[in-house]
Parts: C-alpha cells; sequence; structure tokens
C-alpha cells in the first residue's frame, strides 16, 4: 500500500496505544485495511506507520514473485516472474468423479460455484479442483445434492466430489493458482483503479484499455508466472457515426 500524506500532515491520536509498542497509533489511516498507523507524539506518520516492534519480530515476508531473471522470449513482451512458494499457501485438491463430459467443462463451472459457496480461491489444475480452502468431505457431498437440486446441467453429470488427500501439487498447479487466483484478480483491481482515476481526466472521445494477461509456466521444474500488461486507446465514436457525420 502507498501511503500518500504531506509531510506536516497531523493526524488524531487513538486513544488506545499500539498494544505491541505502546506507541501512539491513528486511526485515520490503516495498513493493510486493518491496523492503526504508527504515528509521533505529535500525530505525525511514523516511517510507513507499521509498528517498528511488530516489523523487527516479522521482517517484510519476501514477494510472492520475484524476478525470474530467466529471459524467455514469447514474442508477446511479457515479464517472467518466480513464484516464492513460501507464499503460497496450502493446497488442498478435490476429485471429481463424472460422467462422460469433459473435465474442464464441468470443473470449471465446479470451481467458480465453490468459490462462491465457501470463499477463498478456487481453480483446476493437475485435473483437480484446488484451493486454499479445506472442505470436509461430508460438506461436499452437502454441497453437490444442493447442486443437483438447482437443477444445473452440467452438475448432474458429477457423481462426486471429494478431497483427494494423496494429492502434492505440482508445480504446473501452483504457477496456475497463482497466475489465476493471486495475480490476475490484483493486477485487475489495480488496472481497475487506475482505468478509475484515468476516466475522471476528461477524454471525450476515446477510451483506455489495459488488459492484463497472466499464465503459468514451469521453468526448470519451478512454477513461474508470465505477466504482459497491454494498453491500448479505442475511439468512443464508432465508424457509423463518425462517417455519418463527416462531410460528405
Ligand atoms: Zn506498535
Amino acid at each position: 500500500m502507498t501511503i500518500s500524506n504531506t509531510p506536516q500532515q497531523r493526524y488524531p491520536i487513538a486513544k488506545e496505544p499500539c498494544r505491541y509498542c505502546s506507541g501512539p497509533v491513528t486511526w485515520s489511516i490503516k495498513i493493510d485495511n486493518r491496523f492503526p498507523a504508527h504515528v509521533t507524539l505529535e500525530g505525525f506518520l511514523l516511517d510507513d506507520g507499521r509498528c517498528p516492534k511488530f516489523k523487527k519480530l516479522n521482517p517484510q515476508p519476501a514477494p510472492l514473485l520475484s524476478s525470474s531473471g530467466t529471459n524467455l522470449d514469447n514474442g508477446i513482451g511479457s515479464e517472467f516472474y518466480l513464484v516464492n512458494q513460501d507464499r503460497v499457501p496450502p493446497l488442498y485438491a478435490y476429485e471429481i468423479k463424472h460422467g462422460s463430459m469433459a473435465f474442464q467443462k464441468v470443473a470449471g463451472k465446479l470451481a467458480y460455484q465453490s468459490k462462491t459457496r465457501f470463499g477463498g480461491h478456487w481453480t483446476t489444475a493437475d485435473y483437480r479442483i484446488i484451493s486454499d480452502k479445506k472442505v470436509y468431505p461430508a460438506v461436499l457431498e452437502q454441497f453437490l445434492k444442493e447442486l443437483w437440486n438447482e437443477d444445473l446441467p452440467p452438475f448432474k453429470m458429477v457423481r462426486s466430489i471429494a478431497p483427494d488427500t494423496a494429492w502434492s501439487p505440482s508445480s504446473l498447479a501452483i504457477a496456475t493458482f497463482v497466475a489465476r487466483e493471486l495475480v490476475s484478480s490484483d493486477l485487475q483491481k489495480q488496472i481497475d483503479k487506475a482505468l478509475d482515476s484515468e476516466s475522471r481526466k476528461d477524454k471525450k472521445d476515446v477510451n483506455l484499455r489495459i488488459e492484463a494477461d497472466v499464465r503459468p509456466w514451469v521453468v526448470d521444474c519451478k512454477p513461474v508466472v508470465s505477466i504482459s500488461i497491454s494498453t491500448s486507446i479505442e475511439s468512443k465514436v464508432d465508424l457509423k457515426t463518425y462517417t455519418g457525420s463527416a462531410p460528405q
């Protein structure tokens, strides 16, 4: 998170001091959307606002992605990043037994339904549904029964969904989870934010489009994620309107 404040700004000091360091804090700025920021006795922001004692005990974790140093040129100008596996949450796999329907077709929909129901991150990899949420067999059975009752055709084909406790994630599964569930959604938020601030500026006839393409790879047996960002400007005026309004 970035904190933009003028250095002179003073913040109201909260009644309760920080319970780690007993230092003064303010609720006017929240760190990680949760913790009050640390301030000086005068109410000025202290460094980045994070608790100095907590920072000392818990140094900032390594980032999720680090520059791979690998020069892979796929011709689309992507940047490649090595996934720091310590930062990936424990993953669980769920095996689907289904009828004749193609795995991808039903698994993708089930992953989506599971995300809606159980929260967390869900995607498909290693011919399974994978998630950072642990769901117990009985709960999954009940969930599937409810999907059957909702009369959604693809789920009629699913006979069972059950945890695969013997599974350990392949490098591709880790890269897939990180690319689709952690990086893509995070990037999308940042892009939406950027576009939002951009659209506030007066741009009459053009739309700015920013698209991120995040893909999983395995390089030297390690999970790698590529990110490519493309920006384009498109006219809000379509050709017909344009030619119609253009002088003949
Ligand atoms: Zn503190």
